[in-house]
């Protein structure tokens, strides 16, 4: 072997240079031919554990990571065109990255001859088909994964930064009436001004469909300001093509200033702001921070321990039971699952302080079909002393998002042994934020099967009436805060009035949530109303404490 000279090298360095403006999936090899010394790019060298960027006989050193089953194409392409046989070639192989898995690349690479027509340089790129790009197509941004990756990498320096999630509200109306490139041009449009205007290409992200991200070294309030400036531009309207479009904008706000948590949190937590400022607060701007109260200060910790307990084989989570009653004979007729968390630190965490964030998370499904096991589990243990008891169990939208969500139910079910029509899922008005075809499908898939569902909370929100009329509900759980004064307030007497004529007109049984006392019950039972359900009643409780208590006979929960 000749040792490269430096003159030498330092040409192979400025062509290399030249060559090495490529995407990020797709890396440049260099090879002077004289010395066999090459430059490969850094990717390359991290990502399949090769010694260095500068190699004497670099193509032996790859050759040992390219799957046995190619090597011998590969060894006969590079043999040829060392041997003057072949002036380049092009072909597809797996390589082995430094963790041991194989990721199949394309490898192009040319001959380059000097002016006596001698090979001088082997120069080319490798495409890796399964490394995931960073960046978005569409708008040239970092994507998602580039968002993760830099999120991650905050966390771990312990960085304080602040994370923006602003998104165009309506897009999907845009792409109906405009078209597509219209959309496509609008989010370019979006994208470009973010960056331009807000922060630099680096730290602005493109997230998903029309939501993009920016993570931020300046404050809450300088940010706040920066979001209202945009939120009125967009908002006076901008040209998009021939087209004037008038465009409203939904954000949330985080600042990362804990780090005991990590990426998936901090992301459903900031999702979350999104959302409610989508939902709730007409596009302003939401933060993570002021949507908690007293609790607020360790709650990203917190929700990340409970997180990482979902992975922990569910550690820390259990359920508790409370009784439904027969409104006429107050015998418990039904159970409500309803979950809870607890840890050392922590003590017990009701599900509103977690549910709401943890929803959207890619882990939460597994939760659900974990919360499904254990209640039928212990309501077959109900069932052995009330036959006809009926288990109540909550869903989150987000379950049901899952293409084989009915399924899912029908195995757990049919592995239990348990008879669908003992069972009852309990639906919120958040649902609607799911498509209303795919939730109408789930529904009447699970009731053809026999199982029940509920709309429960109903009247708090805006679409009550709505999914009542398109949706077939066996049971409307009317909210307690439809009750709660109903012995001083007789306008509440009314408002329930029309509650109960409505599940009637769709053929609808109805509970009543929230009965706290005596008198309560003693108005609402010359309602037509089917069962109650609260603590007058009972307390959710253990599972061996609701046991006890029926075995003592007291099948009857009317307190004494
Ligand atoms: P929900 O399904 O409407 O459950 C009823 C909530 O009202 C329960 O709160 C219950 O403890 C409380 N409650 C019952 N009777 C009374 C009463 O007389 N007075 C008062 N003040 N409160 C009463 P909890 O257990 O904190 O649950 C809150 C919400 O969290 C539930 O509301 C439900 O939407 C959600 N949730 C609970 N468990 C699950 C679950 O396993 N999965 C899903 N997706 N959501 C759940
Ligand atoms: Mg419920
Ligand atoms: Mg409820």
């Amino acid at each position: 072997m000749v040792e490269i000279t430096d003159e030498y090298r330092r040409k192979l360095d400025a062509l290399y240079e030249a060559f090495s403006i490529v995407s990020e999936d797709t890396h440049v090899f260099l090879c002077d031919m004289k010395f066999d010394y090459s430059r490969w790019s850094k990717e390359l060298v991290e990502n399949f554990g090769l010694p260095s960027e500068y190699m004497y006989e670099a193509g032996k050193i790859w050759e040992e990571h390219i799957h046995p089953e190619d090597r011998k194409a590969y060894s006969e392409g590079i043999k040829a065109i060392f041997a003057g046989q072949s002036d380049g070639h092009d072909m597809q192989y797996r390589a082995r990255r430094s963790d041991g898995e194989y990721d199949i690349c394309t490898c192009r690479g040319i001959v380059l001859y000097n002016e006596e027509g001698k090979p001088d340089f082997f120069g080319g790129a490798i495409r890796n088909h399964s490394q995931k790009s960073h960046i978005d197509i569409l708008t040239g941004l970092r994507n998602q994964f580039g968002f993760f990756s830099d999120l991650q990498s905050y966390i771990s320096s312990e960085t304080p930064v602040r994370i923006i999630m602003v998104g165009i509200g309506k897009l999907t109306e845009i792409n109906e009436v405009y078209g597509y490139q219209v959309g496509n041009r609008l989010l370019q449009t979006f994208g470009r001004y973010l960056m331009d205007n807000v922060s630099s290409r680096d730290c602005t992200y493109r997230l998903d469909g029309a939501c993009f991200g920016i993570i931020s070294k300046n404050t809450e309030e300088e940010l706040a300001k920066s979001y209202e400036k945009i939120r009125a531009y967009f908002r006076k309207g901008i040209k998009v093509d021939d087209l004037e479009l008038f465009v409203e904008l939904n954000a949330g706000i985080l600042s990362l200033d804990e780090f005991n948590t990590d990426d998936q949190t901090v992301y459903s937590c900031l999702n979350f702001s999104y959302e409610e400022s989508k939902i709730h607060k007409h596009g302003d701007l939401v933060s993570f921070r002021n949507e908690l109260t007293s609790e607020s200060r360790r709650n990203l910790e917190k929700l990340h321990a409970i997180r990482a307990s979902i992975s922990q084989n569910f550690k820390g989570f259990f359920l508790q039971y409370q009784p439904v009653v027969d409104a006429k004979t107050e015998k418990i007729v039904a159970a409500e699952a309803l979950l809870r968390w607890k840890s050392d630190e922590y003590g017990v965490v009701p599900p509103d302080i977690f549910i709401p964030f943890l929803e959207t998370d890619p882990l939460f499904p597994t939760l659900g079909e974990w919360i499904l096991e254990t209640a039928i589990k212990d309501a077959k243990k109900i069932l052995e002393h009330v036959p006809q008891l009926v288990i109540n169990i909550n869903l989150s939208y987000s379950q049901m998002e899952r293409t084989d969500f009915p399924d899912t139910v029908c195995n757990i079910i049919n592995k239990a042994g348990f008879d669908p029509k003992q069972l009852c899922l309990e639906i919120t008005e958040r649902c609607r934020l799911l498509d209303m075809d795919l939730l109408r499908n789930v529904i009447v898939t699970l009731r053809a099967r026999g199982a029940r569902f509920a709309l429960d909370d109903f009247g708090t929100g805006f679409s009550s009436l709505g999914l009542v009329k398109n949706l077939p509900f066996d049971t409307i759980k009317i909210d307690r805060s439809f009750v709660q004064q109903i012995e001083q307030d007789e306008r509440e007497q009314k408002l329930l009035n029309n509650f109960t004529d409505i599940a009637g007109t769709f053929g609808a049984e109805v509970c009543v949530e929230g009965i706290e006392t005596m008198g309560m019950k003693d108005i609402i039972k010359d309602y037509s109303v089917n069962c109650f359900q609260g603590y007058f009643y009972s307390k959710p409780l253990l599972i061996d404490d609701l046991l006890e208590k029926i075995k003592d006979g007291s099948d009857c929960f009317v307190s004494k």
